[in-house]
């Protein structure tokens, strides 16, 4: 571990799933009772604008009643105690990386807390609902939509995260199946550059054969064991 310095996570469902949020990708690929090409796509938006804002609504009020777990708690250590560069790079949209105090988080799929104008493209904090049109807090103009990247969207800040990639010395993936692009080919863009790969996941990834190492199991238990190991070889 001593010559680890820069470390790249990517964090996905199966990290909040301890936390009671569920998944598109549990059995069945429907959603709470939703197909996905109903809720998460801009063709869903543009067909059904209803139903849309009011199932986001409902999962923006659901992950409000939520609190992070034992996994989130290790990571938000790690990233106060690490004394190397560190980014978290999550695939979810909650905010239970930042409530158990992470503050190097990037979130590649947006914010549900985020409400996106598409008038003047600026994101407010959101904790309320949309349905009812309210106008954006900073152009007036009733623009809003989820800041959420929906399927067929370009995830954000891709050129910050390969560029963290490139400077990994450490890539962990943790809770992620391993099936959705990009976020799945992280692991091989880090080990050309010659990062250290480790998967962390309930159970062996579609992608666990591109990792060098590793360990399933609940979240809330490898990733605090990992976290420990982790800083105390550092120190
Ligand atoms: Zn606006």
């Amino acid at each position: 571990m001593k010559d680890i310095r820069n470390i790249v996570i990517l964090s996905g469902a199966g990290i909040s799933a301890e936390s009671g949020i569920d998944t598109f990708r549990s059995e069945g690929g429907l959603w709470e009772r939703h197909r996905v090409e109903d809720v998460a796509t801009p063709e869903a938006f543009a067909r059904d604008p209803d139903l849309v804002l009011r199932f986001y609504d409902m999962r923006r009020a659901a992950i409000q009643t939520k609190e992070p777990n034992a996994a989130h708690l290790a990571l938000a250590r790690l990233d106060a105690e690490w004394p190397g560069e560190l980014l978290i790079v999550t695939q979810n949209v909650d905010n239970l990386h930042e409530r158990a105090g992470a503050e190097r988080v990037l979130h590649m799929h947006g914010e549900h807390l985020l409400a996106w104008c598409t008038a003047c493209d600026t994101r407010s904090p959101w904790t309320g609902t949309l349905i009812e049109r309210p106008p954006c807090p900073v152009c007036g103009e009733r623009a809003l939509r989820p800041d959420v990247v929906w399927f067929g969207e370009m995830p954000y800040r891709m050129d910050e995260i390969y560029a963290a990639l490139r400077e990994a010395d450490l890539f962990v993936s943790i809770g992620t199946s391993g099936a959705v692009y990009p976020a799945a080919g992280f692991v091989r863009n880090a080990r050309e550059m010659g990062a250290h790969t480790l998967e962390l996941n309930l159970e062996p990834s579609k992608g666990t054969r591109w990792f060098e190492e590793a360990r399933h199991g609940p979240a809330t238990q490898i990733v605090p064991a990992w976290v420990d190991e982790v800083l105390s070889a550092a120190s």
